[in-house]
């Protein structure tokens, strides 16, 4: 019987990088793009299509049918999907994960993708008349009734979660016909419609004018505007002309800390749906918010990394706010970035695109020099701030108490006076990075990384923040049973109980991975800092990021030494990011900003540069000694890690690897060697980096003997991985 039907390429999710062969059955041809069950060895498994074929390697009477077709249409809107067989292929992932890594997970377990109804609950005149003689004891029955007196006789579902509630346990009200509950019809949401935007200054009103006119097509713009310069505001009136050209809109953010505020800045600005994708979210939520984009009922999706594969029914522009973040990169799994696949997104969808930041990525500043993105700047702080006065404290031989210099202290002394706030920066969590043994000299190391393991005073345990393990505090040395031990170095835990024997009067708060672990902690605190209630700040990079203080007006640098000397590459950048970044939260109203930074090398030629110099002049000069050295972005890198219960495994597979590239021109490779930490989670580590000036060259070179390597013996015995643009040696 002649075939008709096409054979089936099929991604499955399995570690290996292609598709698989199928036939149709009985079943009616499913489009490319759509979701279909296979049988997989001894398993059913979801799979998308992605491609039709004539022929197949397989023998026909070798080939299976599909068991069901799931999605009668492509799952994706084209232009996403390319992109991601694109992302696939350059970053030389196994496509199956690449769809698994960006579809909801109930798409991936092969739920329809049908949006759910949601549902409100709105209050009766039974529930209204019922509410001034409730029982004292019915608790919840007041305050849920008293909910919805207060928001116009509506309970939305998303007001739950603050009400502490469970859909079920407004049940028995609905019983006894006091609430109602209502399917919410999904309509497009009215667009554009704007509150209060600010008039913008003459460099604001550049940015947004030049940005305006690529509206419909595709551009891309780096907005550099130093702290507190009012990019956001660019970003907000910038969408509202999208907005009203009936498009929609895409924020990525780097991290979730930060979303509440920006959430709230842009729901009070537009009356239109707008969706956040944040960790707390159900299964069903999320696939919601993929859908209503996919169908043009939501207008902006607001969302770390992963929200750039939402699908759109009409993309018109994407923003990446702070571009610079690391987290864009993805570290583990499908290492894709999201900077970067936004930008072909962009042009793939004919978007304009706007990376923003304070401390623009080299990669970046060198894509303006290149002319591939527009440089927009601003230069001045928007409102009336001033730029902070920035002092290097050299501490050499000076006495430090837990780490802190009189000078510093005197300072701060002053601006408390004042009534202003300090934030008081440490990147360090933890009470001590480690605990030692006044008797013997032993360390608590952590048994399975290279590390020592991290003392957590409060909790009473050593933690080891690579890989997880925590013990409880040992009261003797494990060694010598001397009970003689004793913290060694500082954490943010003990700097701020330092503080606080410091400044017995005022209020300190430590904002850390740790103090912040609570749900709303983060909002709570950024509530008490903004209402005063709050003198002094201790904490790590969370506090660097985004955050508007206005009562903020000296920012201390405890110890940068440790970022000054490292081997990696980019540690230069980083260093100059985080702290133009630190500094740019002092000062940032109308109150002029002090950041101290103390050093035992005030000769250092960064901090040198980075206060008599401008982060521009910096990057450029950055950019300048990474050309001398052949680095990125002026070469590409491919980074092949492999790990096994010892390290002799992941060194003969990245030979065996080393061998099959050595004979591309163009192409270095060094390696093998055991990773800067080589023991993590009980894991040897070893790599192999790759390198080539010209463009292009990494993937050429690579793409062919990607399955040879894949099917190399030596890889059976180890677990591995390529990273492509590798942004982390570790
Ligand atoms: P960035 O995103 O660059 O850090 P923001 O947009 O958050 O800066 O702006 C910093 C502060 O300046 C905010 O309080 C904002 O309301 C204010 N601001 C921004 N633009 C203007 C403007 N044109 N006029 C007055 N105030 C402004
Ligand atoms: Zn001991
Ligand atoms: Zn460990």
């Amino acid at each position: 019987m002649p075939q008709s039907k096409p054979i089936l390429k099929v991604a499955v999710p399995t570690p290996l990088r292609r598709s698989f062969d199928y036939l149709v059955g009985q079943h009616a041809t499913p489009p490319i793009g759509s979701r279909v069950r296979v049988s997989f060895g001894r398993q059913q498994l979801v799979g998308i299509v992605v491609a039709h074929t004539e022929i197949s390697s397989t023998p026909q009477n070798k080939l299976k049918a599909i068991l069901e077709v799931i999605d009668s249409e492509p799952l994706l809107p084209n232009h996403l999907f390319k992109l991601l067989l694109w992302a696939a292929d350059y970053y030389m992932h196994p496509i199956g994960d690449v769809f698994t890594t960006c579809l909801p997970s109930l798409l991936n377990k092969g739920e329809p993708a049908q949006l759910e109804p949601e549902y409100c609950w709105k209050l009766t005149a039974d529930g209204q008349s019922a509410f001034p003689d409730l029982n004292k004891n019915a608790v919840k029955q007041h305050k849920i009734l008293l909910w919805a007196i207060d928001h116009q006789g509506t309970i939305q579902a998303s007001d739950l979660e603050q009400l502490e509630l469970t859909p079920s346990q407004l049940k028995p009200l609905v019983e006894k016909g006091w609430l109602q509950k209502e399917v919410i019809k999904p309509t497009p949401t009215s667009h554009g419609q704007t509150s209060n935007s600010l008039d913008l200054n003459p460099e604001q009103r550049h940015a947004v004018e030049s940005m305006q006119k690529s509206i419909g097509q595709f551009q891309g713009f780096l907005l550099d505007g130093v702290t507190g310069s009012g990019k956001t505001e660019v970003y907000l009136q910038l969408i509202e002309k999208v907005l009203t050209n009936q498009q929609q809109v895409l924020v990525l953010v780097p991290e979730i800390g930060l979303t509440p505020q920006t959430v709230q800045r842009f729901k009070r600005r537009f009356d239109c749906d707008i969706a956040m994708l944040h960790s707390g979210l159900t299964d069903r939520q999320r696939l919601n918010i993929w859908l209503k984009a996919k169908q043009g009922l939501t207008s902006i999706v607001i969302g770390t990394r992963s929200s750039l594969f939402t699908p759109f029914a009409n993309l018109g522009l994407i923003v990446v706010d702070e571009e610079h973040d690391v987290s864009y990169k993805q570290q583990e799994g499908f290492r894709y970035s999201a900077r970067d696949l936004a930008i072909l997104r962009a042009r793939d969808e004919q978007t304009p695109v706007v990376l923003g930041s304070a401390t623009p990525s080299m990669e970046s500043m060198y894509n303006v020099n290149q002319g591939k993105l527009v440089h927009l700047t601003l230069r001045k702080r928007a409102a009336n701030a001033k730029p902070p006065h920035i002092k290097v404290l050299d501490i050499r031989q000076r006495h430090l108490n837990n780490g802190l210099s009189q000078p510093l202290l005197d300072n701060m002394q002053r601006h408390l006076d004042n009534g202003n706030q300090c934030l008081v920066f440490l990147n360090r969590r933890g009470f001590a990075p480690s605990l030692m043994c006044h008797g013997c000299g032993w360390i608590a190391d952590c048994q399975r990384c290279d590390k020592h393991m991290t003392l957590h005073l409060q909790q009473k345990r050593l933690h080891c923040h690579h890989c997880d393990k925590q013990v409880f505090m040992p009261k003797q040395c494990p060694e010598c049973g001397a009970e003689d031990l004793f913290p060694v170095g500082l954490g943010t835990e003990r700097l701020e109980q330092a503080l606080i024997n410091a400044f017995p009067n005022k209020k300190v708060v430590r904002i850390d991975r740790d103090s912040t672990r609570r749900k709303q902690a983060m909002q709570d605190y950024v509530t008490a800092i903004k209402n005063n209630e709050v003198d002094i700040l201790v904490g790590t990079q969370m506090l660097a990021k985004g955050h508007h203080f206005p009562n903020l007006t000296m920012v201390a640098v405890v110890d940068i030494d440790g970022c000054l000397f490292s081997a990696d590459f980019r540690a230069t950048e980083r260093t100059a990011q985080l702290l133009t970044q630190v500094a740019g939260r002092a000062g940032r109203a109308d109150q002029p900003g002090e950041v101290v930074i103390q050093t035992h090398h005030p000769e250092h030629p960064l901090l040198l540069n980075l206060f008599t110099q401008d982060y521009q002049s910096l990057s450029q000069q950055i950019l300048a000694e990474r050309e001398a050295g052949m680095l990125p972005p002026y070469a590409s890198m491919a980074l092949f890690r492999a790990e096994a219960t010892t390290l002799q495994y992941p060194m003969q597979f990245l030979k065996d690897v080393s061998q099959s590239l050595h004979q591309i021109t163009g192409l270095d490779c060094f390696g093998p060697f055991p990773a800067p930490m080589a023991k993590r989670a009980g894991k040897m580590r070893a790599q192999l980096l790759c390198q080539a000036q010209q463009r292009g060259l990494i993937q050429r070179a690579l793409k062919p003997v990607i399955s040879n390597i894949e099917q190399l013996p030596s890889a059976r015995k180890v677990r591995w991985s390529i990273d492509i643009d590798p942004q982390d040696p570790f």
